[in-house]
């Protein structure tokens, strides 16, 4: 049984503080008792201590929206993951939001780099991955995912695999109100990205990994998403920064226990 997680991504919102802090007691305690799933908050950078701290005591867990793949040096803006230990227990990599904004530390090698950097200190990759519409309507969404996943885990060894979280997110989807259907996001899960994993490591692995489903998911159509066998939770943008985040937690937990 994989257990499933539900991340929220604040992206760039809720980056001072005060504000962070605000709203992340006004949800910690009805997050924190949801516990038949893992619970992750993604604050930038800037907001990451105050929020580690105000969730030391909770079993919800912390998360960096990004970091790069050296230890140190003339990074200028960066952080690495030895900055992030301690602070927190996940990490975005790859999101398509800075995988659209380019550069080189963005492409498949640095992702791959950034996944192996991130397990060497015992962080968690949530490792997202998913097509754009361009892509979709060709009918290229299963060649495109089974490659990303393919190259964001070359040279890794089962066990590292086994240990990462993949967020299938179709890019069309991503703050967009269209999210994909269930049924579509189980079938890229099962055919493109657990495949992809059973191809090149085993198939324990494929079934041990826990990958996530992103793109416009709400209070209202989560319970959907968690009905799928291969849907284990959610990356959360705009809807975890709603006050009603809580309630598709709660959601998700109850879908999730009826599978
Ligand atoms: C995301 O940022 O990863 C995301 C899925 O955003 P949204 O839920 O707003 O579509």
């Amino acid at each position: 049984m994989r257990r499933p997680v539900l991340a929220a991504n604040w992206k760039m919102n809720l980056g001072r503080p005060e504000g962070a802090l605000e709203f992340v007691r006004g949800i910690r305690y009805a997050l924190n008792a949801i516990d038949a799933v893992d619970r992750v908050v993604s604050p930038p950078f800037t907001a990451l201590a105050a929020v580690a701290e105000v969730l030391a005591a909770t079993s919800i867990a912390v998360g960096a929206q990004n970091m790069h793949f050296e230890e140190q040096g003339a990074h200028t803006g960066e952080v690495s993951a030895g900055m992030l230990a301690g602070l927190c227990q996940f990490v975005i990599l790859g999101h398509s939001e800075r995988r659209a904004a380019g550069g080189a530390l963005e492409t498949d090698a640095a992702i791959n780099r950034k996944v192996r950097a991130a397990l060497a200190k015992d962080l968690t990759p949530i490792v997202c991955v998913g097509e754009n519409l361009a892509q979709m309507e060709a009918g290229e969404t299963h060649a495109w995912v089974s490659r990303q996943v393919a190259s964001a885990f070359e040279g890794l060894s089962p066990d590292q695999v086994a240990r990462c979280v993949i967020a299938y997110e179709p890019i069309w989807a991503i703050g967009t109100g269209k999210a994909a259907t269930p049924t579509d996001a189980n079938r890229v899960i099962a055919l493109s990205i657990r495949t992809a994993i059973a191809d090149r490591f085993d198939e324990d692995v494929a079934q041990a990994v826990r990958v996530q489903y992103g793109g416009s998911v709400t209070v209202d159509n989560i319970a959907e998403f968690m009905a799928m066998p291969e849907i284990d939770g959610a990356l959360v943008g705009g809807a975890s920064l709603k006050p009603d985040y809580v309630d598709l937690v709660r959601r998700a937990a109850e879908a999730a226990g009826k599978r």
